[in-house]
């Protein structure tokens, strides 16, 4: 990564990716090709042999996946310094997708016999892959309130074999939120590293690795891609030497690079993360307003609002409160189903981060795979509407939302 200093994030991500091309394109050239050739034996030995692997194979590296990597990079390290007081430095590993890049962090990080600890609440992919995958590979994941020290401590102390400590912060589609710094110091006193899925949040409004975060993910497929256009997902972490031998290692074994098309629509997208995430935040703190005050609901999740089990943590932690919102109606289900179809402006779809409003139905959508009782138990009930705020004029989206909610 060029280290080079810009105050702002908008300049940053404008200007961090490097072109790679002899032919003066503006945008970054889209490096469509599997291999790359070498001039003479001798150059090929050497780029084998060096600490460049963006021209050899594409599944080990590409060009445009590294002018990728390199504003990520230098988004969730703006502004922050290592132990020396020098710029902290970063290695992303893009992959094809969230799932890519989280099934590299669990697999280089834990084998058979190691524990895993998370929460609940978890994306239904994240939790479906502890259950499914890491517990057939003899990783044991065990799910409990974090937000407890002392029983957070307590877990630690019993299970000698914890290995890694998995947070998602704001959590979807509950927005819980757990304090990165607290578990932190919690964990690296016990030698267990921490992994903080940063999807909601993005590097712009929250940087877990000023929080002692070991690992950051991303589902760049959401708000840092931010049109819905490509599926991409991204590893960081800050043991460069580990993250270049056993994570890379297993990033190409494991087979889940992204591709050079995808790749380039996420620097396309990263160019307005600034701007898109100030007019989504703006936006939904007007929405939840909106909803709170709306006969017809129940109760409004989003972290800005003091109701909120998690305001004062997200609050502090975060530069703004992520525009992610989740609410029940008092009709239940069946209101629902009712509010879903009458929307005319937001879109119904799963998935977050895009610049138009989604809004979907976490039972029977996103999280239908997760039992019911346990569902419920974690606060993803049968009549929970999740919106992701999007860029539109607020002005159409209240009167879309006021509309929808007197047909129910
Ligand atoms: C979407 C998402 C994922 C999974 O990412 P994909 O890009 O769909 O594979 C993981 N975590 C969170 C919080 C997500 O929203």
């Amino acid at each position: 990564m060029k280290n080079k200093k810009f105050k702002g994030i908008s300049t940053l991500t404008l200007h961090t990716a490097a072109k790679e091309n002899n032919n003066s394109s503006h945008t970054t050239p889209i490096y469509a090709t599997s291999t790359f050739t070498f001039d003479t034996a001798q150059e090929g030995m050497e780029r084998f042999a060096g600490k460049d692997k963006t021209k050899l194979y594409t599944r080990w590296g590409n060009p445009t996946f590294a002018a990728a990597e390199q504003t990520i990079e230098a988004l969730e390290a703006h502004g922050l310094t290592n132990e020396k007081g020098e710029p902290l430095q970063l290695k992303a590993l893009l992959h094809s997708s969230g799932q890519a890049a989280m099934s590299t962090l669990f697999l280089s990080n834990l084998s058979a016999g190691d524990t895993l600890i998370s929460h609940f609440s978890l994306y239904g992919g994240t939790q479906e892959l502890m259950q499914k995958i890491l517990l057939e590979a003899g990783i044991k994941t065990i799910i409990i309130d974090v937000r407890d020290s002392a029983l957070l401590k307590k877990t630690l102390e019993e299970n000698k074999g914890v290995k890694l400590i998995h947070l998602e912060t704001p959590a979807n589609p509950t927005l819980q939120c757990v304090d990165i710094e607290s578990i932190c110091t919690i964990a690296h006193a016990h030698g267990v590293k921490v992994s903080v899925d940063n999807t909601v949040a993005t590097p712009y409004l929250q940087q877990p690795f000023a929080l002692g975060a070991d690992y950051v993910f991303h589902s760049a497929t959401k708000f840092l891609n931010g049109h819905g256009s490509a599926l991409n997902g991204v590893l960081l972490g800050k043991d460069l030497e580990f993250m270049n031998t056993k994570v890379w290692k297993w990033h190409v074994l494991l087979g889940g690079n992204s591709n050079a098309f995808d790749s380039y629509l996420l620097i396309q997208g990263m160019k307005t993360l600034e701007i898109r995430m100030e007019r989504h935040c703006s936006n939904a703190a007007k929405v939840s307003d909106f909803l709170d005050k709306h006969a017809a609901i129940e109760k409004v999740n989003y972290t800005g609002l003091k109701s909120h089990p998690d305001h004062a943590i997200a609050s502090k932690q975060m530069k703004q409160h992520a525009p992610l919102i989740s609410f029940e109606l008092k009709g239940g289900i069946e209101a629902g189903k009712k509010f879903l179809d009458a929307l005319e402006v937001c879109t119904r779809a799963v998935s977050l981060g895009t610049v138009d409003t989604l809004v979907s139905h976490p039972a029977s959508m996103t999280h239908f795979s997760i039992p019911r009782e346990e569902r419920i138990k974690y606060g993803i009930t049968d009549g929970l509407i999740r919106m992701s705020v999007g860029i539109e004029n607020f002005e159409d989206l209240e009167a879309d939302l006021a509309q929808a909610l007197s047909k129910i």
